[in-house]
């Protein structure tokens, strides 16, 4: 198989690279690990930034997100029950959030890689780089039941999360880290209940921090 770009890994940076490139004529493939149905199963965000609510429009994936999504101007910061809001629209020249899943954000990159012939290959095992620091071009491969397919491009993008293959393949003379390790983890916890507030609030209290 050829291709100018070769992507790996189907989440939002990757389907949104493939979508942008290809509405500059670039030709992509972007491989991904899991089924369709499990990276869309997958609850991860809630709330995009201005300029990536922005790009979904440049993408000409935007028109659900601004029907269903939630603009909203600013957020509540709670510290030990005092409440304080920050007014994002006034202090950021008129940016705000948007609130809308990336469940919901990834369906419609899919949708529109569909619609314009992109292609996304799904559970795909084993993804390899190969010759990413040669003067030729690099290749990939990947398995795909007995068969081993190869894929050879322009370039190369690891789209794939901290785990997957492309970070491991960096070499490891051109790579440079920069890492800040915060020691607190996240429990996500799912309600049927209306919400507490019109905005978020980020709470800090003596039993720890909550976004809701
Ligand atoms: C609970 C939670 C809440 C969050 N809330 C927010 C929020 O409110 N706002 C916000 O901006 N961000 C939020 N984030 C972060 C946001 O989800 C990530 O920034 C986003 O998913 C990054 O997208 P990505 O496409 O770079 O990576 P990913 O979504 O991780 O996609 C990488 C893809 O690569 C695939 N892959 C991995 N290994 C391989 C392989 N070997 N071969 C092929 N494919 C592979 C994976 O299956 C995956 O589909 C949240 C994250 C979590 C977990």
């Amino acid at each position: 198989m050829k291709t100018q770009v070769c992507i790996i890994g189907g989440g939002p940076s990757g389907l949104m690279l493939s979508q942008l490139l290809h509405l500059k004529g670039i030709d992509t493939v972007v491989l991904e690990r899991h089924s369709r149905e499990y990276v869309l199963g997958r609850i991860r965000a809630g709330v995009l930034e201005h300029g990536f609510a922005e790009l979904m429009r440049e993408a000409q994936c935007g028109e659900r997100m601004d029907r269903e999504g939630e603009i909203h101007d600013g957020f509540e910061i709670a510290d030990n029950g005092i409440l304080k809001r920050v007014d994002l629209h006034k202090y950021s020249g008129g940016s705000s959030v948007m609130v809308y899943g990336q469940t919901e954000l990834t369906r419609d990159l899919y949708e529109a890689r569909d619609r314009m012939g992109g292609k996304v290959v799904h559970n795909v095992e084993d993804v390899a780089l190969h010759d990413l620091n040669t003067e030729g071009k690099p290749w990939v491969t990947y398995r795909d039941g007995d068969e081993v397919v190869r894929i050879d491009c322009d370039y190369v993008i690891g789209a794939d999360g901290f785990h997957g293959p492309s970070r491991k393949a960096i070499p490891k003379d051109v790579l440079t880290e920069y890492e800040k390790v915060y020691p607190f983890g996240w429990l996500g916890v799912l309600s049927r209940t209306k919400p507490v507030n019109p905005e978020l609030i980020y709470a800090k209290s003596e039993r720890g921090f909550a976004l809701c």
